[in-house]
């Protein structure tokens, strides 16, 4: 029988009777003839509140037990999921991630997926079982220890199962109808993409749009696996959502499919250091070593054989960024006079796959914000995306102002 996965997010799965509606979707793909694997996460909170429980228990926590911990939100969905299938008559059981089992790295906290052995759900898809539930999130490491696959995981449990059993589809059941063309809680016009490519969806992911974990989206652009994103909530039977798929399967579609934003962001400039070889990677390398997701980068015209290096971090790394700049110049790696971090910018970017072949994007983006008096700080640019740095507290009015002037409530 043709696989199908179906992933429920947390608010899909929040309370017994929002399970019981779960099942009867699942249900319904049984009597369309799937063997359906159900990846749930926890109730809505209650990942969180694990969270909190270790943070409060232990400020420097062990990312192990922190594992065992925040993992068990999903054991308890699974097994409920699998119990309310069966109470349908539908044959179902639930799965922990270490009973597939879902191989992973040992990097606690933020695991990656190695290996997911079809064999053992097989053999009882072939024994009559017609839905195996598994626990999102979780893993098992090569020592045998729990791993999660850090916060938002599930969606990739899901995609990496769709990939492993060569599923027909991952259909992703969330609190929304779909991706958007911007948030529409900033823009009463965002509209509801059908369809959006891999690509866009993948910048518009780690951009910081919540539907997705953006490894998700990685995985499924690798191994393309087909993936429908929909609400749980609406009807049985409306099931248009958006599809995430190859460029390849949109036919029309505008320049720009999105503005994404990214609310806390810091600018930081490293004023006065030496213009010569290798000072990048004497400044960038100590941050990554120190964890700082370092993302624009911009490097000043030099004068006189010194130069201004500006980059851009999420504002709760400012401070590690600030003591491992420190660091380096104490051990003589680098030199500068100050280091200036602007904490109240926010980050407001356009993606499309249309950019390729369209010019005048960053213009029209540039002009937008300038008739909204929007000074722009920092720009970079990549094939499919323009990003700028702004102050925050301009950020949702350059995110209407661009929606509209990229007509993105018009469909192509
Ligand atoms: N329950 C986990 C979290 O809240 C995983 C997930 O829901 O995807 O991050
Ligand atoms: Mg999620």
């Amino acid at each position: 029988m043709p696989i199908l996965v179906m992933k429920f997010g947390g608010t899909s799965v929040a309370t017994l009777d929002r399970i019981r509606r779960a099942a009867k979707r699942v249900g319904r793909e049984v009597a369309n003839g799937y063997d359906v694997i159900v990846i749930v996460s926890a109730m809505a909170g209650e990942t969180n509140k694990l969270v909190g429980y270790v943070e409060e228990t232990s400020p420097l926590f062990d990312a192990r037990e922190y594992d065992a911990v925040v993992s068990s939100g999903e054991q308890v969905t699974a097994g409920l999921m699998a119990l309310t299938l069966q109470e349908m008559d539908v044959p179902a059981r639930s799965w922990q991630g270490w009973q597939v089992p879902l191989k992973t790295t040992d990097a606690h906290a933020a695991a990656r997926i190695e290996e997911i052995p079809p064999a053992n759900i097989l053999a009882k898809f072939e024994q009559g079982m017609r839905v195996a539930v598994v626990a999102g999130f979780q893993g098992i490491a090569p020592d045998n220890r729990i791993t999660t696959l850090g916060r938002g995981g599930s969606d990739t449990t899901a995609v990496a199962f769709a990939a492993a059993f060569g599923a027909e589809r991952c259909d992703i059941y969330t609190d929304v109808d779909g991706v958007y063309t911007t948030d529409p809680r900033i823009s009463e016009n965002a509209r509801k993409l059908d369809r959006i490519a891999f690509e866009e969806m993948l910048e518009l992911a780690s951009l910081g749009a919540k539907v997705l974990q953006t490894r998700s989206v990685e995985l499924a652009m690798r191994y393309k696996v087909k993936l429908r994103v929909l609400s749980s909530f609406g009807e049985m039977g409306d099931d248009a959502g958006t599809l995430v798929c190859d460029e390849e399967d949109i036919v029309e579609s505008n320049v720009v499919a999105g503005v994404a934003y990214s609310r806390d962001e810091a600018k930081m400039t490293l004023i006065s250091v030496a213009d010569r070889p290798g000072i990048a990677a004497a400044i960038f390398g100590p941050l990554a070593e120190a964890g700082v997701n370092v993302d624009m980068i911009v490097q000043n015209i030099s004068e006189e054989g010194r130069t201004d290096m500006t980059f851009s971090c999420p504002t709760n790394q400012v401070a590690r960024a600030e003591a491992a700049m420190k660091k380096a110049k104490e051990a003589g790696e680098i030199n500068f006079h100050d280091l200036v971090a602007d904490t109240g910018v926010a980050k407001v970017s356009v993606v499309g796959i249309g950019m390729r072949s369209h010019a005048g994007v960053a213009a029209k983006m540039f002009q937008a914000l300038r008739d909204e008096g929007i000074n722009i700080k920092v720009i970079t640019t990549s094939e499919i995306k323009i990003s700028v740095l702004i102050d925050r507290k301009y950020m949702e009015l350059a995110v209407q102002a661009l929606h509209d002037a990229f007509e993105l409530e018009k469909v192509a």
